[in-house]
């Protein structure tokens, strides 16, 4: 197995109260837990206060991190749904009430599955699918990594986060 580290975009949000606090306190908590599980955080976005969307009802707290790791995607993802367990959060509806919710956004090496290959339902996708719609994304990603490419595009993020509508 490759030890080549690897830099990823993950976006972060919760809308519930945790044993950390609201929703701020909580991302601050998580960013520190990600940290001890072995991350090298290397840059944090403000957090951003985002209103309610969908069924969720309460506004979120989001934010970005650009991070450095050895791991894969899988397995980085593998840790980000423990982490989100670890913060109470329960398999339930998309978009519902959480916690929080940890989504890989982007990789140093393009797309994932590799190959342009279509993703399974369900199944890991790098860039995230909601990535260049979500003004919730992109408010802090464009803060930590505006010149990072959408891969198999010729557009950064901050042309993507220009264009976003809301
Ligand atoms: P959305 O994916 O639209 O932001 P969500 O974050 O609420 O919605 P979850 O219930 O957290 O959705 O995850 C749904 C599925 O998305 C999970 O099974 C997860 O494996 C999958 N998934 C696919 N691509 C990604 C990604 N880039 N980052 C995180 N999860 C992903
Ligand atoms: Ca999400
Ligand atoms: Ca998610």
């Amino acid at each position: 197995m490759s030890s080549r580290p690897f830099r990823y975009a993950i976006a972060l949000g919760g809308n519930r109260r945790t044993r950390w606090g609201g929703p701020p306190a909580t991302l601050h908590a998580a960013i520190q837990i990600l940290t001890a599980a072995g991350l090298k955080i290397d840059r944090v976005s403000p957090i951003v206060a985002t209103p309610a969307m969908g069924p969720a009802g309460r506004g979120f707290a989001n934010a970005a991190l650009c991070i450095t790791t050895t791991l894969a995607p899988v397995d980085l993802l593998t840790l980000l749904k423990r982490t989100e367990r670890a913060f109470g959060r329960r398999a339930g509806r998309r978009w519902g009430p959480r916690p929080l919710d940890l989504d890989i956004l982007l990789w140093s090496e393009g797309v994932w599955p590799p190959g342009h290959a279509r993703s399974a339902p369900g199944r890991l996708q790098i860039p995230h699918v909601g990535l260049a719609s979500r003004r919730f994304v992109l408010d802090p990603l464009v803060r930590i990594a505006p010149d990072w490419p959408l891969p198999g595009t010729r557009r950064t993020i901050r042309q993507l986060h220009a264009r976003a509508k809301g």
